[in-house]
């Protein structure tokens, strides 16, 4: 998947809201935004950044976020925002604008209401970056830059992984918890694939060679006579994957 993340504002004259105690959303922003590519990128992403670097306006400043986004033919733009009102208002909202991007918001805001942030729901104002993208497109309004409530829970860590999260459907939730530790134990050495096509018909970068012994497994799915699993490989930094393996191995509790 490839993401455009737009660093909202950050382009003077287009810059943001200023908050509580000196917090400024262009400073906000940034700390989510540059979290938030690393962590996609980490996933195995390509990341576009879309946040220009000057403009003469606000109205070229947004030009060009819409531009770069369309012209590297993004699967998803994210533009990340902070909101400021009066001082009370406090809560998360994201917008979107077709049914596509509105799933993917709903999403994204699930994983942030999740931080305990207040959940001000999907909205659809046509701001101009999500309308003039040609792909499903969000604005993330991650919380007020203004609301002590909002500023004193604000982690920019939890919330780029929330969005994270959001975008690509790996909630801690979902994180495999095995209540016993299996093994898989494999006795003829072969190699863990990324699908159950057959070895021969997969790219050598693509297969992971695994030796005789047992490696540690957090989840397993059995299909097409392949288990599916997620491992640990210790020997390659604690990594984790999905990969296949079929008749070599078989999966025991742990001793
Ligand atoms: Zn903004």
């Amino acid at each position: 998947m490839k993401f455009g993340i737009d660093i909202g504002h950050n382009c003077s004259p287009d810059t943001g809201a200023v908050g509580v105690s000196g917090k400024r959303e262009d400073d906000l922003t940034k700390a989510v935004g540059t979290l938030l590519m690393k962590k996609l990128a980490a996933a195995g992403h390509s990341v576009i950044n879309c946040t220009p670097t000057t403009a003469a306006t606000v109205g070229e400043s947004l030009r060009k976020r819409v531009n770069k986004a369309n012209a590297n033919s993004v699967d998803i733009f994210v533009s990340i925002h902070f909101n400021a009102f009066n001082g009370q208002a406090n809560g998360t909202e994201v917008f979107a604008i077709s049914n596509t991007s509105k799933a993917i918001a709903r999403t994204v805001l699930n994983e942030i209401v999740k931080l305990g942030v207040k959940n001000k729901g999907v909205k659809s104002t046509p701001f101009f970056v999500i309308k003039n993208t040609q792909m499903p497109a969000i604005l993330v309004e991650c919380c007020f830059c203004d609301s002590k409530v909002d500023m004193d829970r604000f982690d920019a860590e939890k919330m780029a992984e929330a969005i994270k999260d959001g975008l690509i459907g790996e909630s801690d939730e979902d994180e495999p918890k095995p209540d016993k530790d299996y093994v898989l134990k494999i006795t003829k050495p072969t190699v863990l694939k990324p699908s159950t096509e057959q070895s021969s018909e997969l790219s050598k970068d693509t297969l992971v060679d695994i030796g005789i012994g047992g490696y540690p497994i957090l989840d397993f799915r059995y299909e097409e006579r392949h288990y599916w699993v997620k491992w640990i490989d210790k020997s390659k930094g604690n990594r984790d994957e999905h990969f296949v393996f079929d008749e070599y191995g078989k999966i025991e509790e742990k001793q």
